[in-house]
């Protein structure tokens, strides 16, 4: 099956496709997602027990951790769902929440529970889950979520409304968050002082280490340390260049430029933008501050003309966008 033989090598040639940058990030949730699957193979085999791997995904918003924890999921085939925090917090009984998540994750497994034990999670925004109140309206506090969650990611089951129990043993948790304020928290706290350049493949070892988020660092967050304890490993993914947001639009297998080729294409009508464009969009989309999560709103305003005019006039055989201060020309046969 899949889920064992996937070397970390191949996961992150897999993510390449989809996901634009966020090497570190990649490699990490790679291991992580290779040794989850190899303990399950040997607890299966009757071998000790082993602790989880649960990942902790830093990062802003839109720069791709929900893509990454999808993208992963897909490839090792198991089920994966995703929940909020935020919304956790927002409930009266978080553990009728927690029991919904389960089923949604047996529903994706096609209610398999033996397969859903097998899934991945993934529970955004952690860093709203602070310990002391921070003034919002909550009806639950965000510790008691975190303690709520500690038990699923330890393991404890989960009995679901018909009576039938999902062991969360083997469920590979990922949780994920901007953590807005951490570096400056690090800055502060790091003996060695924050290295920020201290990655990727440069850095050596010990720069990393020391570039590394402490667990004391995510405590000033509120997140309590039972809590962190049971995520011990940590991937951290970084705002999006202007770059990155270009290569966005064009380069995975499902970018936007892609996907509009190919709507246009069932028109009978080959779509060409120009580099200037992305350029263009992308300076636009990087304002905004919201990852690539723009793009899409974006890109579709400019096709907007295009596929207005298009289904109209089935003379037209190409259309070329040059610039967003041109108006597109269409070109007949
Ligand atoms: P978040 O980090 O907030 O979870 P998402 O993963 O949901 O962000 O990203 C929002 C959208 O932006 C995704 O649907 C995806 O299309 C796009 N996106 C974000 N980051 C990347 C990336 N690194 N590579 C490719 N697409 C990305």
């Amino acid at each position: 099956m899949a889920i064992q033989t996937a070397r970390p090598s191949a996961i992150v040639a897999y993510l390449d496709q989809y996901v634009i940058g966020q090497e570190e990030a990649k490699r990490v949730l790679a291991v992580a997602v290779y040794l989850h699957y190899r303990k399950l193979a040997l607890a299966r085999g009757g071998a000790a027990s082993m602790d989880k791997s649960n990942v902790l995904i830093i990062g802003p918003s839109g720069c791709g951790k929900t893509l990454l924890c999808e993208t992963l999921a897909r490839l090792l085939q198991v089920p994966f769902v995703t929940a909020d925090a935020t919304s956790l917090a927002q409930t009266r009984f978080v553990g009728e929440e927690i029991e919904a998540i389960m089923e949604r994750l047996v529903e994706k497994a096609g209610g398999q529970t033996d397969l859903a034990g097998q899934g991945i999670v993934f529970i955004d925004e952690v860093d709203k889950l602070k310990a002391s109140s921070d003034g919002q309206p909550r009806l639950v506090s965000g510790e008691s979520v975190q303690h709520a969650l500690l038990k699923i990611m330890e393991g404890a089951p989960v009995r679901l409304e018909d009576g039938r129990v999902v062991d969360t043993s083997g469920i590979l948790f990922l949780c994920g968050g901007a953590f807005v304020g951490l570096e400056q928290i690090m800055a502060r706290t790091h003996s060695f002082g924050y290295i920020g350049t201290a990655q990727g493949e440069d850095a050596s070892l010990l720069d990393r280490i020391n570039s590394r988020v402490k667990p004391t660092d995510l405590f000033e967050f509120g997140l309590i340390p039972e809590f962190t304890g049971r995520l011990p490993v940590l991937a951290r993914l970084r705002e999006l260049s202007k770059e990155m947001l270009v290569r966005i639009m064009v380069e995975p297998r499902q970018a936007l430029y892609r996907q509009f080729r190919e709507i246009l294409a069932q028109e009978g009508v080959e779509l060409k933008i120009a580099p200037a464009v992305f350029q263009q969009i992308a300076d636009i989309a990087y304002e905004y501050k919201t990852g690539a999560r723009s793009l899409r709103g974006i890109f579709e305003e400019v096709l907007n003309p295009v596929l207005f005019a298009v289904p109209d006039r089935p003379e037209v055989r190409q259309v070329v966008i040059r610039s967003l201060f041109e108006p597109p020309e269409f070109r007949a046969a």
